[in-house]
């Protein structure tokens, strides 16, 4: 029986979620969903000079948000925790001895000095500094000391590290279901550190263990990660532990196409880079992203599903994603297709949904002046209906305002370019006329204007365009919005009336 599908999504709490992060997370969680296995949270905060306060919370509320929480971590253990490194810090440095009995690792006692001047001097002459087989017997550490040498060191409390052993003239066969076989020569890997001299693993060494306690069978992951991958696979066998699969995720490119997307891009290109607000940078949610948007672009930007579908629900996500028909090349971001996919959730949501989201931005906006009236303007039914006139326009939430203003207020100025192309000599006496017409009508709805002023440009020997564009234009003081009709049944016989008024008296 082969193992029971566990993946892990392992950020350090360094800071907010880059959209990336959240990719990586979206396709563990679609993995482990559609092998019926777990999704697990780790938090990798071995690194304390670089943890960021609150960011594992920004991380656990990012992952709710999108509504891809986690089966186990920090808070909903389950025999596999503490979920935090820190947490778990005394449990890493008998593996660390393990590797050394093993002779798989040894101390170095080589002073950050040392090895700065060594990084340096090789920087002068136009080389780079790798601590490995070809100058390890050269430098401070366990393999160049006598026996009895580093027994003194050692009883002195001499500040160490752990480093591995990386062998020489090997060649290592890597595999990652993305990329595929993968070979590497030993000779060029650094000795890695696995132990810091502050009684802390490294990440290298965490990460490892981590992953077989908790019994991690995929590892998936951002490409960064993989020229770690030579490293890891031979922790693995050093430890004689059978080793997770591992996949590496292509990166997420700027817009342009070249070069990783970066926090600045999103500033520049005015879209948001994190999934929630973190200081002054706006989150997806706030920005008034659903969900179902971020996920859906984000599962498309290095996967495809082998079809021309483009919209996927998260269940749908579950069933389709595959992880071996993940790209290896990057991932253009276009901030254009999120809009677009916003659009289309934005149409798929719940009424109640849209108009709670849009009440607060109504209230904001809401001119005591220039509302006809303020029971409509608060009224749920009457908003959903303006909602349901717009909607279709609409990407987010927020556009609502924009492109409803009028149901609200009766509009104070008019598009003087649409006044200039649509007044003529004879539009106040048409408008007029279409004021007493309207006057006789009891029933004012969509349908009955419609018969009743098509019925009367007929008879009148008048053409559309003379009618229907000033009055859209003294309805809306502009030529947009929906169907004319429907709005001049919602806002009502007497609004509409008084709108005509107002017009022939401005203009
Ligand atoms: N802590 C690493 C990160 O911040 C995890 C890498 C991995 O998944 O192995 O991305």
């Amino acid at each position: 029986m082969s193992k029971k599908v566990r993946v892990r999504f392992a950020p350090s709490p360094t800071g907010p979620l880059h959209i990336g992060g959240v990719r990586t997370a979206l396709y563990n969680y679609l993995f482990a969903k559609q092998n019926n296995g777990d999704f697990i949270l780790r938090i990798e905060d071995t690194d304390q000079k670089r943890y960021v306060e609150g960011a594992e919370k920004y991380i656990i509320d990012a992952l709710n948000w999108c509504g891809i929480p986690f089966d186990e971590g920090p808070g909903k253990e389950s025999g596999h925790g503490p979920y935090r490194q820190s947490e778990r810090k005394l449990l890493y440095k008998k593996y660390a001895d393990q590797l050394i009995s093993g002779g798989k690792a040894y101390y170095a006692f080589d002073t950050p000095e040392s090895l700065d001047f060594h990084r340096k001097d090789h920087e002068s002459k136009g080389k780079t500094f790798i601590y490995n087989w070809h100058n390890r017997l050269k430098l401070d550490n366990s393999l160049s000391l006598s026996p009895d040498e580093l027994q003194t060191r050692l009883a002195k409390e001499e500040k160490f590290v752990i480093r591995f052993y990386n062998p020489q003239d090997e060649v290592l066969h890597l595999n990652d279901i993305i990329r595929g076989a993968i070979q590497i020569d030993t000779n060029i890997l650094d000795d890695k550190v696995l132990f810091k001299s502050d009684g802390m693993p490294t990440y290298h060494l965490a990460n490892i263990v981590d992953d077989h306690l908790m019994e991690i069978s995929h590892v998936i992951r951002g490409e960064e990660w993989l020229p770690s991958l030579a490293l890891h696979t031979q922790l693995y066998e050093a430890f004689g532990w059978e080793a997770p699969k591992f996949a590496h995720l292509p990166l997420i490119m700027k817009p342009e196409g070249k070069g990783k997307l970066s926090k600045r891009d999103g500033e520049k290109g005015g879209f948001p880079i994190f999934p929630l607000s973190w200081g002054d940078s706006v989150g997806y949610k706030e920005a008034g992203y659903f969900p179902e948007s971020v996920l859906n672009f984000l599962a498309l930007l290095g996967w495809n599903p082998g079809t021309e579908q483009e919209l996927f629900e998260l269940n749908e996500l579950i069933k389709a994603f595959d992880l071996s028909r993940v790209h290896k090349s990057g991932a253009r971001f276009d901030p254009e297709k999120t809009k677009w996919y916003n659009h289309h959730y934005l149409q798929e949501q719940d009424d109640a949904v849209l108009l709670n989201s849009f009440k607060p931005i109504l209230a904001k906006k809401l001119s005591h002046e220039l509302a006809f009236d303020l029971n409509l303007a608060e009224n749920d039914d009457y908003i959903s209906r303006v909602i349901s006139l717009i909607k279709e326009r609409a990407s987010f939430v927020l556009d609502f305002w924009e492109l409803g203003a009028y149901f609200f207020h009766t509009p104070n100025s008019y598009n003087e370019k649409v006044v200039k192309k649509q007044w003529k000599e004879n539009t106040p006496n048409i408008l007029d006329q279409i004021a007493s017409l309207l006057e006789s009508l009891d029933d004012f709805s969509s349908s009955k204007l419609e018969d009743v002023i098509k019925k009367w440009i007929g008879e009148e020997g008048l053409t559309f365009g003379q009618v229907m564009a000033p009055l859209r234009l003294v309805m809306v003081g502009d030529l947009k919005g929906p169907h004319l009709f429907d709005i001049m049944a919602l806002v009502g016989k007497k609004e509409t009336l008084k709108r005509i008024r107002i017009a022939l008296e401005k203009l």
